[in-house]
């Protein structure tokens, strides 16, 4: 008798889907990414019970055609690629089409929807395990998309204890993973909040819509951060045939580069003398052409300089990597929150030599204001 079977279709959704929301991270990371995708520009994040009970997701953007409500849940199903060739350029955050499916399948899940056109009228859509789409009702509803997933991980035991048990740390997780969407954000308002089961509402951090992400950092940590922090603008060569020469300038415009050999880092980092004063990875924001990631070589390189320069302390780091789309793979994991950077050690040799650079020119004085 043959041994191998093929394992039934509900089991394999179930695995695949606890494959691409590991987490809470990778929830919130899915839903705010979506909202940004449909061009909102207020993204409200709801949590109850720090997302063990809920996590609701609004947004005010284009909201959903009814078209699309029997397809929008189904795994593959996405309005964003359609061959592997537009990988290589993609411009927006999503493109496998497999939150919303994999969300199906792990938790209570629900949309409820508006379009400009629908008014004040939205539809509140339900879907089966399976993702397949089971019918709308009527209901009062703004422009935009909420997103609502309760009970996450409902029907894998295992995984459930296991996020009960870590909660707190997953939930100080998530909320710098929405610390770096809100700094990063230009032009989009951020609020969000959280609810403990017999407590009041709490506004955890909201952001206005700013036209900077400097003004974005002074609502999310508050003005007096600003102050000990220096602008971040480097240009780092990576022709391989010259070598990795380094020139670290200011202002710098991203038509100034030429993407296919130069590497521009924007934002903004403590000054050696005025860090963090403690080791501090919520307050070390990276970005990839703004994608918020995990950057954990870049983020050794950037600790390792501020180092030579502060023994004692670490800084606020918050650092976009403006370059080429063909120069990093994002397709590297489900949750595309890690990222192989093709030339990473010709980028780090780089930037090593051109934050040092840097540094040994900035103007050390503490400013009075924030002593
Ligand atoms: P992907 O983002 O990779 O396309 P998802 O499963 O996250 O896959 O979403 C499936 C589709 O649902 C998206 O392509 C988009 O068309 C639609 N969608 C998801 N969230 C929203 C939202 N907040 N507003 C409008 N449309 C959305
Ligand atoms: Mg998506």
């Amino acid at each position: 008798m043959a041994t191998i079977k093929a394992i039934e279709g509900r089991s394999v959704h179930q695995i695949q889907s606890g494959q691409v929301i590991v987490d809470l991270n990778s929830v919130v990371k899915e839903l705010v990414e979506n909202s940004l995708d449909a061009g909102a520009t207020s993204i409200e994040v709801r949590f109850k019970n720090q997302g063990l009970d809920s996590i609701e997701v609004s947004d005010n953007g284009k909201g959903i055609s009814p078209e699309d409500f029997e397809t929008i849940a189904l795994k593959h199903y996405t309005s964003k690629l359609s061959s592997y060739e537009d990988l290589t350029s993609l411009e927006t955050f999503g493109f496998r089409g497999e939150a919303l499916s994999s969300l199906c399948a792990l938790s209570k899940f629900q949309i409820i929807t508006a379009r400009a056109e629908d008014g004040a009228v939205g539809k509140r859509l339900d879907f089966e395990i399976s993702g397949k789409f089971k019918g709308a009702s009527v209901v009062a509803a703004q422009r935009g998309t909420t997103v609502v997933v309760e009970s996450l991980f409902q029907n894998l035991p295992v995984r459930r204890k296991e996020l009960e048990k870590n909660i707190k740390r997953e939930y100080g997780k998530v909320t710098s993973l929405l610390n770096s969407y809100a700094c990063i954000s230009v032009g989009v308002r951020y609020a969000v909040s959280n609810q403990m089961p017999k407590g009041k509402k709490v506004v955890v951090f909201s952001t206005k819509s700013n036209t900077t992400t400097k003004e974005n950092i002074v609502n999310v940590f508050g003005a007096k951060t600003l102050l000990a922090l220096v602008k971040l603008d480097l240009k780092l060569e990576m022709e391989p045939s010259k070598g990795p020469a380094t020139q670290s300038a200011r202002n710098w415009s991203t038509q100034d580069i030429d993407r296919s050999k130069e590497v521009l880092i924007q934002g903004h980092i403590s000054k050696p003398v005025f860090g963090e004063g403690r080791q501090a990875p919520d307050r070390q924001m990276f970005f990839v052409n703004s994608r918020p990631c995990a950057l954990p070589q870049v983020a050794k390189a950037f600790n390792e300089v501020y180092k030579s320069f502060n023994v004692s302390q670490s800084p606020f780091i918050f650092a976009n990597l403006i370059m080429d789309t063909n120069a990093y793979d994002v397709n590297v994991s489900p949750d595309k929150r890690s990222i192989m950077l093709h030339d990473q050690t010709a980028l780090l040799d780089s930037l090593k030599a051109s934050l040092t650079e840097m540094f040994e020119q900035t103007d050390h004085t503490v400013p009075q204001s924030a002593l």
